[in-house]
């Protein structure tokens, strides 16, 4: 089957356009500054083509029309006419507690995704947009809607409720409800295949380490307990959010700095985490470096990142009741060996012998032979995950 990806962001759309059977990209493109000046479509296909074009691209609607123009491209296209488009998969962010798992969008659906709006309200908004554009310009192709928060959903009370009176999670929906699910499934999976265990007998700990990051404790498949919580700031240091912390420390710093709630969550969100306490930069590599050269803030950023995963790790294989593989992916968990050293170091007691040199080497497997815990480095797919689940959701219909 044919399947069209979808990530829409407020100004952007990145998309990916799969051949499923041989789970393979054909194409894959952004447009970029939707709504703005110098709005931009840019494509690699598969063969290597590579194509940038400038436009006038107002809104939404008028970026997926530029994606179909690239696909039926005579030039840099990858198919003849609209209709090998057989199905369309899109990435929304908040499910709530409406949706488990993936689901065909129709009429009921969207307007359920429109009631989620108040739980994501930068993300979901973009996504519905996504979805109403595809809408309009191919009405006849159905789409289906893969959530970032679905895999966590059969986590425990105890593990998604927080200790606040009981009625805000009756009236507001307060709860924990974890993001990245596409990306710890895709991992945890791959991770089973790798041990040479069906997962349903395995107890494997993923962290998703990008710009955003999230560890989950997978017991058996099931997603347990994630580090995100009722918004992606919660848990692990970030590139510019600040996750845990005393929430007292929101009201006093409020009252010290006479901020408001809307610069304080910015605060929170853009300019805390690996920026906030280096005052360098959100990005590993450049956190890396500058510790590197001495620089004491980032070296202090660097500690406070790794640290906190250290202390998940250890949590959730006690959470867990044991642990036989922990999984790093994303472009800090894929690339970076000064990251997982630090967090696998003197890690015997739980089972980890670390393997420095495979380590070194960006090899799939960097813990020992012996090691009772498998330590993988496995790079993620959540776009493939997308169209897979499209494809299976689609042929079910
Ligand atoms: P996003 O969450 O936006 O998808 P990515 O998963 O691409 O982000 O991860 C981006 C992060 O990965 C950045 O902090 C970047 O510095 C880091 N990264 C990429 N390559 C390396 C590397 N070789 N060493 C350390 N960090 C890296």
């Amino acid at each position: 089957m044919k399947v069209l990806v979808l990530n829409c962001g407020s100004s952007s759309i990145k998309y990916q356009f799969f051949d499923t059977e041989r789970q393979a990209v054909m194409a894959k493109g952004l447009v970029d500054r939707i709504g703005m000046a110098g709005a931009v479509l840019s494509q690699k296909r598969e063969d290597g083509d590579d194509v940038r074009i400038a436009g006038e691209i107002l809104d939404h609607t008028a970026a997926i029309q530029y994606v179909l123009g690239m696909l039926l491209s005579e030039n840099h296209g990858v198919i003849k006419d609209k209709s090998e488009i057989q199905a369309v998969g899109h990435r929304v962010v908040h499910g709530g507690e409406t949706f488990s798992g993936s689901v065909l969008i129709d009429d009921r659906v969207l307007k359920a995704l429109y009631d989620n709006i108040e739980l994501a309200p930068l993300h979901n908004p973009p996504n519905i947009k996504g979805i109403e554009a595809v809408k309009n310009s191919m009405p006849d192709v159905p789409q289906v809607a893969v959530f970032d928060t679905s895999f966590h959903a059969k986590m425990p009370e105890k593990a998604y409720l927080y200790g606040i009176p009981y009625e805000l999670y009756r009236r507001h929906k307060i709860r924990r409800y974890g993001f990245h699910g596409t990306s710890h499934r895709y991992v945890s999976e791959r991770a089973a295949e790798k041990f040479g265990k069906d997962i349903s007998e395995l107890k494997i700990v993923t962290c998703h380490l990008g710009n955003g990051a999230s560890i989950a404790a997978v017991d058996r498949g099931v997603s347990a307990d994630t580090t995100m919580g009722f918004t992606p700031l919660e848990g692990l240091l970030m590139g510019t959010r600040c996750g845990d912390m005393d929430p007292s420390v929101v009201t006093y710093v409020m009252g010290k700095e006479g901020l408001t709630l809307a610069e304080m969550n910015t605060m929170m969100n853009k300019h805390s985490g690996l920026t906030g306490v280096s005052g360098e930069s959100s990005d590993m590599r450049e956190i890396e470096e500058a510790a590197a050269g001495g620089n004491k803030r980032a070296q202090a950023a660097f500690d406070l990142f790794c640290y906190r995963i250290r202390k998940y790790v250890g949590a959730y294989a006690a959470a867990m009741g044991g642990m036989d593989a922990l999984v790093f992916t994303g472009g800090i968990g894929e690339n970076s060996p000064a990251v997982r050293k630090a967090v696998c170091w003197n890690m015997e007691f739980l089972g980890i012998e670390f393997n420095e040199k495979k380590n070194e080497e960006g090899a799939d497997v960097v813990s020992t032979e012996s090691s009772r815990v498998k330590v993988y480095r496995i790079s993620t797919n959540e776009e493939l995950v997308i169209a897979l689940d499209t494809m299976e959701i689609v042929g079910d219909k």
